[in-house]
């Protein structure tokens, strides 16, 4: 018998309390932290695994771009000590594997139902709860909804002319197939060179016989070197949780370190450049989290940063016109979420690896045979769209959502999107969400498990004090945007170009609304945020009681 069965259903009371829809990091947090509270919870989730994102993503190349011991859940030491991390940058099975062991290890399973793609969710008025339908079995009801559907979920695919003719193998990079692609020997082409792209690049360089990488905007890539994990490290990152957590949930983009009280013009050019090349040489996001404090708010700080990286760029790829092409001119950096990579620039220097820039001419057409830029046809065996996603709204938006009054999610998100703190929306009474919206542009499984603890402990509150309804007031929404719009414009990020590219704007998507769609506030000032919002009786949250 499961949890769920454990408890008796009452006659007219909806099937369940909780329904979360989604088992990644941000489902798989909930169903825990939901349960620990007491709640009849179910987890549907449309992959076959769980994972979410690391179930999904298992191109070649795929990996974590987070240090692994703090790319996990901070609760229950039993699943931070006995999942033994192999490596700083876990690939994408390791990753998996961490998410299956902890929803096995809590024992989640039995309430998680896989296989199970939600396609509509409509509220009842009369009933005060949800009926969920599903590409499987009956409609199910419950008095709350979780939404933890993800916001890089939700593949896009450019509408290309004729991309629908071409006759070898055509994939995303979020959707590569079960059954691995032969790809030794074909000629191969990459469109995009975000951080999946990059990974991917780097990745089936060795792996293929021709690789055609298409190129419309040059991205500042960081060093990974990545390594083994020591037993003697593995000791130590075990010893130091309690004081890595600490540091998480103080820090700007939740990684465990701090602010180095330090400015780009505070030090002399020597010193400047020493820096550089020393975090540059540590790898990861050190390059951008542990130099200067004011790369993303002093254009002069971060054209020092941009100048460094292109300098590297140029010293690293042989022939001169692809090192010029590679080299971002257009966007600050970090404007585009940095992708990290180990020897991608020097992929370049093979000879079956060729860039095509397709900046000032686009990609024209999808043939039946590859890829059509201007007049030049290249000729393809597999096509690999690693273009990203319909970020944060489209997992939320591919579901039916009809709320109060028959509004429906679809047409409030595709006018302009609005939530309190990213959690709920007026109109949407008794949902709520994880990882929707306006939530942190951080570290994510921080942000989502501290995210689903507030969740867990609202319903709490309303347990204890007798509610059964919350829903989001809009002039609580509207603060929240304002919120939003000033810490994007405090930055420098988003005063040029990019601002017409970046999934965090909205803007790759076309016709969707270009607008912030992310926190840009920082991780530590939202945990402080909302747990006053806890602490303060839950402003602009509307809990009442609305059964007789
Ligand atoms: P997801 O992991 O996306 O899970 C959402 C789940 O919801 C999916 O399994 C999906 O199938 C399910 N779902 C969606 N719609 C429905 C529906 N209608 N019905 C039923 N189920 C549904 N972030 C970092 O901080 N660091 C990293 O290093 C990092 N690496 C990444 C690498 C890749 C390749 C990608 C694409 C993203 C990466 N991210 C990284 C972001 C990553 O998405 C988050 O870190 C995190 O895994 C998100 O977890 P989630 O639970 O919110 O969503
Ligand atoms: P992305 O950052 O949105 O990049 C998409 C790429 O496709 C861009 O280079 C884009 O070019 C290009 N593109 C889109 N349409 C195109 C077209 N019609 N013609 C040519 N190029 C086109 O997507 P992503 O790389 O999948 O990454 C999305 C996010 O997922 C990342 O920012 C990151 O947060 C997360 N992620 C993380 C990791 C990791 O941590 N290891 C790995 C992968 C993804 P433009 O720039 O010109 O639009």
């Amino acid at each position: 018998m499961n949890y769920s069965q454990a408890h008796d259903k009452v006659a007219g009371q909806p099937d369940h309390e909780v329904v979360v829809i989604g088992a990644g990091f941000g489902g798989i947090g909930a169903l825990y932290q939901l349960r620990e509270a007491g709640f009849d919870t179910l987890l549907l989730e449309a992959g076959v695994g769980v994972g979410g994102t690391w179930h999904w993503n298992t191109y070649p190349g795929a990996r974590s771009d987070t240090e692994a011991w703090y790319y996990a859940f901070s609760f229950a030491p039993e699943t931070l000590t006995e999942y033994r991390w192999r490596e700083r940058f876990p690939g994408q099975a390791e990753v998996n594997g961490y998410i299956s062991f902890v929803a096995d290890r809590l024992r989640l399973t039995p309430d998680i139902r896989l296989g199970t793609r939600v396609t509509s969710l409509v509220y009842d008025e009369i009933e005060n709860s949800w009926t969920i339908c599903t590409d499987s079995g009956r409609p199910i009801t419950t008095r709350f909804v979780v939404t933890a559907v993800g916001g890089l979920s939700d593949p896009h695919l450019p509408d290309i002319p004729g991309i629908d003719s071409f006759r070898g193998d055509l994939v995303h990079s979020a959707r590569w197939p079960m059954k691995d692609l032969e790809l030794g020997g074909k000629r191969v082409g990459v469109v995009g060179t975000g951080a999946s792209g990059v990974q991917l690049v780097e990745s089936l360089a060795g792996q293929v016989g021709e690789l055609f990488v298409f190129q419309r905007t040059p991205n500042y890539v960081l060093d990974r070197n990545n390594y083994v994990i020591s037993d003697e490290q593995w000791e130590e990152i075990k010893r130091s949780y309690p004081q890595t957590w600490e540091k998480v949930q103080q820090h700007y983009f939740g990684f465990p370190t701090q602010l180095t009280n330090r400015t780009a013009d505070a030090v002399g050019d020597e010193e400047r450049q020493r820096i550089f090349e020393e975090q540059w040489a540590v790898g990861g996001f050190s390059f951008y989290l542990n130099t200067f404090d004011d790369i993303a708010f002093s254009e002069w700080a971060n054209d020092q940063a941009a100048d460094f990286i292109r300098r590297k760029i140029r010293s690293r790829v042989d022939d001169p016109v692809t090192a010029e092409l590679l080299c971002p001119k257009n966007h600050p950096f970090a404007a585009k979420r940095p992708p990290i990579g180990q020897g991608y620039y020097e992929t370049f220097n093979l000879p079956n690896v060729h860039l095509v820039d397709v900046s000032a001419n686009p990609i024209g057409e999808i043939t039946e045979n590859g890829i059509r830029v201007a007049d030049q046809e290249f000729e393809l065996d597999v096509i690999v769209f690693a273009t990203g996603f319909d970020a944060l709204t489209g997992a939320l938006t591919a579901i039916d959502v009809v709320g109060r009054d028959g509004l429906r999610l679809a047409d409030v998100f595709g006018d302009s999107v609005r939530t309190h703190t990213g959690l709920a929306t007026a109109g949407f009474p008794n949902l709520l969400y994880i990882y929707g919206p306006q939530t942190p542009f951080a570290n994510l499984p921080p942000t989502l498990e501290k995210t689903a603890g507030w969740i867990a402990r609202a319903l709490v509150h309303m347990r204890e004090n007798d509610l059964d309804y919350i829903e989001a007031e809009p002039p609580a929404e509207m603060a929240w945007k304002r919120e939003l719009e000033e810490a994007v414009t405090s930055t420098i990020l988003y005063k040029r170009p990019t601002k017409d590219t970046a999934w965090m704007m909205g803007s790759n998507i076309p016709g969707k609304p270009v607008e912030v769609q992310v926190y840009f506030g920082g991780f530590d000032k939202y945990l402080k945020k909302t747990t006053e919002i806890e602490l303060t009786g839950y402003p602009g949250f509307g809990m009442k009681r609305v059964a007789p």
